[in-house]
């Protein structure tokens, strides 16, 4: 009994990092040079840093240096090997006599065994970089906190024939070769940056190039580096590009300030993109496009991805953050600029309820579960968990409502003086606020809470008419959320408008902004009861409880001038129907009566010849599975999934001449991108989607013809879509068809594995099983990953079989995943982490599953984090 000994010792849990011990860095770096001696498996890397002690900071004598897996060959302190460095974790301690040193580094890194994806890869013979947040320390020694700005010259000599393009940050300066087959390029970045901004890039790659002139004059060079056979489709990206150069410049002011701007593709990328100076590097999937392999959705994306990169150049490296806390002062503001660009681009309104769809599907969960953080979070372990909707999604938000509160011009000026005051800084959120406030001319002492208090404010509303007056009663609650049990009110800017019913006319919109628990406003005139219609345009993100009647509902539906409140009224009469339906409060008469409000309200939507088809595709969507659970606490997502199944079988059913007739008229348009034919492309596959739920015989014969017929990505997509959903013999021609004719397409064959994991075919558990299998799935491609499993867990009807058996699907390849890529693993986690919200049974079979991976004595500091906060 004496074997304490061999007690394995526990695995130390990783450090809680909180916001409020920031301290500045104690030591600078003005100048990196680095030498790259490039080689898939075996690149040398030679670091030389000028350091200097930092006068606003505590000086300590000691350098740290951070490494994660790095070995140093070799360390010279002002040239001369010095012994005294010694390791702390990964990192790599100096003590210094002097104020400023020269301090060089030598490692071997493997970019090959890089599965993680994270500091210097290597995807398909090529070798590239990713260093936001923390990649930057699997490549060579150095304070990697992007409050430490430095400028970069960097060297790289590779095979010529293995690597012909070699690239880095900045502009090229130096090039030439040597006898022996190898090559090597010098680029200098004359902006300091943060080092996860640094990129390198060296493969067989192959260039679209185009030019843009910016306002004062200055000719950019421009060039998107993709794999040869690729090139024929990096035109929409190359045309989103020079738009949002031009954008920027005309709605913020900000002109681009390198003499060539670098986007390259890479198919293996933990996330969609990244904004590192002058090269951008991207998922390949927010970059090739063209008619035959890319949906309308897809084109989209990429015009919003490459804008969002393009635009953090000036929000995110010329201002960029303080520290990992502040990180929605890039990504908030950035996502609310690209939104910006995309309604501008395209159509505004359609482009508004995208955004909120895309809010309410992702970040509403999340505000609502364990996982639960505010746009500026306190604490973190893995910041890689940190790049969440809430962030981003929530962050734009929260700036768009200052926009709401200042109106546009006033709110120009305020990000006049945040670019102003903080170009070349690493600023805080902060600053953002001070410099909104102060040049948009707002007090936001209040507003601030929006940074600190997480959870999706609820506003409940009361309209009482008496007499003349109609007076509107809101209160605010914003929910307990993890570490914050109490709240305070926040403030809530809500657009707002009270329609006569004589007339279908409101009198002039007000911006009622909520600042109390609980505030009342009057109004004058009205004979007869007005019809509410509030949070127009979605004007601050929280949740509106208000006993709208039905007939209400429809009226808006019907005669709201804001197309957001039309949608929103749309959704309103589905979403209280079907809570009402699952919990199970609906008499025969009264479901009747629901279902027959939807139907009317659909059939005027498809006969108004006032609205144009990208909108009314976007008032006829049903609200989805996840936004309708959020609704029914310990929901049975069966029943959801179950009721919202059988009223689009009624109304394929009811309305069924209709859904033929637009199929019919909508099949006639031919291909374009003109947004009519979108429009026509929308409305064609959400016709065979409520067919199919009626009739799948009949769906399945249009669904096919449509498949046959396509001559693109979108009709080919949809029809494959419906056809996946049903049991029919038509669905295995289609998906093998789909299959053969883009083989080797591997975004496509992306789109392959996600029809089936996210389709309603009774059996698609099974579907996803068997795919786990096939030779084109793989766990090392992110894409791929996420085509099958993230589909597969927003699919309700699959994902949550009574059994656990999605849940146990989705554990097992947590577990097998993370040691390969626990970034991409990580985010696996977060769907069963919703446990708390479903009925007991399920709930205990998800907590089975957390605690089964939580029992892993080796996972990834990612996957850890999240499981303990999950099951908490
Ligand atoms: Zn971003």
């Amino acid at each position: 009994m004496n074997d304490l000994s061999n007690t394995p010792l526990a695995p130390a849990p990783a450090p809680v990092i909180n916001r409020a011990d920031y301290r500045p860095p104690a030591w600078l770096v003005p100048e990196i040079a680095l030498d790259f001696a490039l080689s898939l498996d075996a690149t040398r890397v030679k670091s030389t840093l000028k350091v200097e002690r930092n006068a606003a900071a505590d000086g300590s004598a000691t350098l740290r240096l951070n490494g994660d897996g790095l070995v140093a060959q070799e360390v010279l302190v002002d040239g001369q090997a010095h012994n005294d460095w010694r390791m702390e974790g990964g990192d790599l301690l100096i003590d210094l006599p002097g104020d400023a040193h020269e301090i060089s580094v030598e490692t071997v890194i493997n970019p090959a065994a890089n599965t993680q994806l994270s500091g210097l890869y290597a995807s398909n013979g090529m070798l590239c970089t990713q260093c936001e947040a923390e990649g930057f320390r699997r490549i060579a020694f150095f304070p990697d906190r992007p409050d430490v700005l430095s400028v970069y010259s960097v060297r790289m000599a590779g095979d010529k024939s293995a690597f012909p393009v070699l690239l880095s940050n900045g502009n090229p300066v130096a090039a030439g070769e040597a006898a022996d087959g190898t090559h090597l390029a010098e680029w200098h970045d004359p902006w300091p940056k943060p080092s996860y901004l640094f990129a390198l890039v060296a493969g067989d790659l192959v260039a679209t190039r185009d030019q843009f002139v910016t306002r004062s004059g200055r000719t950019v060079d421009l060039a998107i580096y993709v794999r040869a056979g690729d090139e024929a489709r990096t035109g929409h990206a190359m045309r989103s590009l020079i738009a949002s150069m031009k954008w920027d410049e005309e709605v913020y002011g900000r002109e681009y300030d390198l003499d060539l701007f670098n986007i390259v593709a890479v198919a293996d990328f933990n996330a969609g993109a990244m904004e590192n100076k002058g090269l951008n590097i991207f998922n390949t999937r927010y970059i090739l496009a063209d008619p035959e392999t890319a949906t309308d959705a897809d084109y989209d994306a990429i015009e919003g991805v490459v804008a969002h990169e393009y635009f953090h150049n000036w929000s995110g490296n010329r201002v960029t953050c303080r520290d990992w806390f502040q990180l929605s002062l890039k990504e908030g503001f950035t996502v609310l600029r690209d939104q910006q660009f995309s309604a501008d681009m395209g159509s505004a309104p359609v482009k508004r309820i995208e955004d909120v769809r895309i809010l309410r599907a992702a970040q509403f969960p999340e505000d609502s579960g364990p996982l639960a953080h505010p746009i500026r979070p306190d604490s973190y372990q893995e910041i890689s968990n940190f790049y969440t909707a809430t962030v981003y999604n929530k962050g734009a938000e929260v700036i768009r409502m200052m926009t709401v509160l200042a109106g546009l011009d006033r709110f120009r000026k305020g990000t006049d003086l945040y670019f102003e005051r903080h170009d070349g800084e690493a600023a805080t959120c902060e600053d953002f606020v001070k410099a909104i406030e102060d040049g948009a001319g707002l007090d936001l002492a209040q507003f601030r809470r929006w940074y600190a208090q997480a959870g999706t404010p609820r506003v409940d509303v009361s309209l009482v008419h008496e007499g003349e007056t109609a007076t509107l009663t809101l209160r605010q609650t914003v929910p307990p959320t993890p570490g914050q049990p109490e709240k305070l009110p926040m403030v809530i800017p809500l657009r707002t408008a009270l329609f006569d019913r004589a007339t279908g006319k409101h009198r002039g919109e007000e911006l009622l902004v909520l600042t109390e628990a609980e505030q009342s406003w009057a109004f004058d005139g009205f004979a007869q009861a007005p019809v509410l219609s509030i949070n127009r345009g979605f004007s601050a993100p929280v949740a509106i409880r208000s006993p709208s009647s039905n007939e209400d509902l429809v009226f808006l539906a019907e005669h709201d001038d804001d197309p957001f409140a039309r949608y929103e009224a749309m959704q309103q009469l589905v979403v209280q129907h079907l809570v009402a339906a699952v919990e199970g409060q609906l008499s025969d008469a009264e479901r009747d009566a629901g279902r027959r409000a939807i139907g009317d309200a659909i059939a005027a939507v498809l006969a108004d010849p006032a609205l144009d088809d990208l909108m009314r595709g976007e008032l006829l969507i049903l609200p989805g599975e996840s936004y309708l659970a959020e609704q029914i606490p310990a929901v049975d997502p069966s029943r959801v999934h179950d009721e919202r199944e059988a009223l689009k079988g009624w109304l394929g059913t009811t309305l069924g001449a209709a859904w033929r007739d637009l199929h019919d008229r909508c099949s006639a348009v031919p291909y374009s991108l003109s947004a009519e034919a979108r429009g026509a492309r929308k409305l064609k596959t959400l016709a065979l989607v409520f067919l199919a739920a009626a009739d799948a015989g009949e769906a399945a014969r249009r669904a096919k013809a449509q498949y046959d017929a396509a001559d693109n990505m979108t009709d080919r997509q949809g029809a494959l879509m419906v056809l996946c959903g049903l049991e029919t013999p038509e669905r295995a021609t289609a998906l093998a068809d789909f299959h053969d004719r883009f083989a080797g397409n591997m975004l496509v064959i992306d789109k392959w594995f996600s029809l089936q994991a996210g389709s309603l075919h009774p059996h698609a558990i099974d579907h996803v099983k068997a795919l786990a299998e096939h030779a084109d799935f793989t766990l090392t491609n992110p894409n791929r990953v996420r085509a099958l499993y993230i589909t597969f867990a927003a699919n309700a009807g699959a994902f949550h079989a009574a059994d656990g058996e999605g849940y146990k699907l989705l554990a097992d390849l947590i577990l097998q995943l993370d040691p390969i890529n626990g970034n991409v693993a990580a985010r696996c986690v977060p769907p069963l982490g919703r446990w708390r919200k479903v009925e007991p049974g399920r709930a205990k079979l998800m907590r089975e599953q957390l605690e089964r991976i939580a029992a892993v004595p080796d996972l990834s500091r990612d996957v850890r984090e999240q499981v303990t906060r999950s099951l908490e």
